[in-house]
């Protein structure tokens, strides 16, 4: 297919990145299951290896339905290029990776997947990055935390397990006026419901192995980048803008202009730190994003009728979805991701921790997993499992309190998943 600013979503959750296949005529993107690939000649092998020519060298830096999937996801969220990982915190680091150096830190949301916290407060230490936490509703705060040292501010566009939904735009504009790349972490959303780099945002990340792949069964990653960001307008981010010694001195941006972050990617992080995406799991995840918008659609229209049943059940104290009217966020929606709030919030059941365990353990159709974006309905109660690691006041912060359990509404019949509710609410608080 050719690209076509004018083709809807719908189109290009199908088509984008994919062409029949050129040596068989293959109508659905081959899996290239293969390491390496035969060079024409030695001529063609050196300006590949110089990065003179693009072309497939050895399938940790390209392959070519990783590529397929990368030119999908791009195309979804309207950026230029997009690299594609073994899973989502790979891509964080790979996303984090051009941008910082020992001493740099970046400025996060306390709103994050727990497992971003963990990542961000303790792991990235040991590459002396470091990161400071503040609440994105306080933008004096978050304008406050930019020092010379920040590398990049980074949020969800839907933080995960809350259901908060990021001002990004207004969080862009800080950015922005500090200098410094904007990082959205969109997996919650899906470019479907949202797409960051409209409202501002210089990189997306993903968890693919959530909605994009959609039913559960691979792992991956992806940082898409919007092109826009000046890389060579300070010296803050050498990596791109001065000579690279293991590329004889070649500067990405000024010779790759707007794809400098993304040959980066390739050229030096997949290179080098070998986070890369197999093809099986390209191939699931392009199968799943045929279906995109269909699912989201209905993810959406099941989140909503359960949070409304959960709303007005006297066994719950609060539920947190941002498509309730009762939502601080309920007005964001309409700017941020006008096509629904997602399918993942939380709910407080009155008998506290106790009660949620009772809960997790009564549900028939919800399955209690460490996951979520998948057709099937899932629940985690985030105090006692993913969100463990954090002190009390991170868990409260990040909305994952004690007393409160995570649901990722599933496709299934709507009418099922309340009456599961609904016995297991009774088991739970009896
Ligand atoms: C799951 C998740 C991640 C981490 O992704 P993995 O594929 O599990 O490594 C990051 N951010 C969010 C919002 C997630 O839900």
């Amino acid at each position: 297919m050719t690209d076509g600013p004018s083709y809807g979503f719908d189109t290009l959750q199908i088509h984008a990145g994919a062409r029949p296949d050129p040596a068989t005529g293959a109508r659905q993107v081959p899996i290239y299951q293969t390491t390496a690939y035969v060079f024409r000649d030695a001529e063609h092998a050196a300006a590949l290896f110089n990065l003179q020519e693009v072309g497939y060298i050895y399938s940790r830096l390209t392959n070519p339905t990783v590529a397929a999937l990368q030119e999908r996801i791009a195309t979804l969220e309207g950026g230029v290029g997009a690299v594609c990982c073994s899973s989502g915190h790979a891509a964080q680091i790979m996303a984090l990776f051009p941008l910082m150096t020992p001493g740099c830190n970046v400025v996060a949301s306390t709103r994050l997947y727990g497992g971003t916290v963990t990542q961000f407060s303790q792991t990235i230490k040991r590459f002396g990055w470091s990161a400071k936490f503040v609440d994105f509703d306080d933008l004096d705060a978050l304008k406050a935390a930019i020092d010379d040292d920040t590398r990049a501010v980074f949020c969800e566009a839907i933080a995960n397990p809350g259901g908060y939904i990021t001002d990004l735009r207004a969080v862009a504009d800080v950015a922005d006026a500090a200098g410094v790349p904007l990082i959205v972490d969109n997996t919650s959303a899906t470019p479907y419901l949202c797409r960051p780099i409209e409202h501002g945002a210089t990189l997306v990340v993903h968890s693919t192995t959530k909605y994009l792949t959609g039913n559960g069964t691979v792992t991956g990653g992806c940082v898409v980048d919007s092109g826009t960001f000046d890389w060579s307008a300070s010296n803050k981010f050498p990596s791109l803008s001065a000579p690279e010694p293991a590329y004889h001195g070649l500067r990405f941006h000024e010779t790759f202009g707007p794809l400098a972050y993304t040959f980066h990617g390739i050229a030096i992080g997949l290179r080098d730190l070998g986070m890369t995406m197999n093809p099986q799991a390209a191939h699931y995840t392009l199968m799943g994003i045929e279906t995109l918008s269909l699912r989201m659609d209905r993810h959406v229209e099941n989140a909503v009728k359960i949070a409304k049943w959960l709303e007005a059940d006297p066994r719950i104290d609060f539920v947190t979805y941002a498509g309730l009217e009762s939502s601080p966020y309920f007005d964001r929606v309409k700017t941020v991701c006008p096509k629904g709030a997602g399918a993942l919030f939380t709910f407080a059941v009155k008998g506290g921790y106790e009660a949620c365990m009772k809960l997790v353990d009564s549900l028939e159709i919800f399955s209690h997993v460490a996951n979520l974006g998948d057709t099937r309905s899932l629940i985690i109660h985030s105090a006692s499992t993913t969100h463990r690691q954090l002190t009390p006041e991170q868990q409260k912060a990040a909305g994952a309190a004690p007393n409160v359990v995570r649901v990722s509404i599933g496709i299934e019949d709507a009418d099922d998943l309340i009456a599961d509710l609904d016995q297991a609410l009774a088991r739970a608080t009896a």
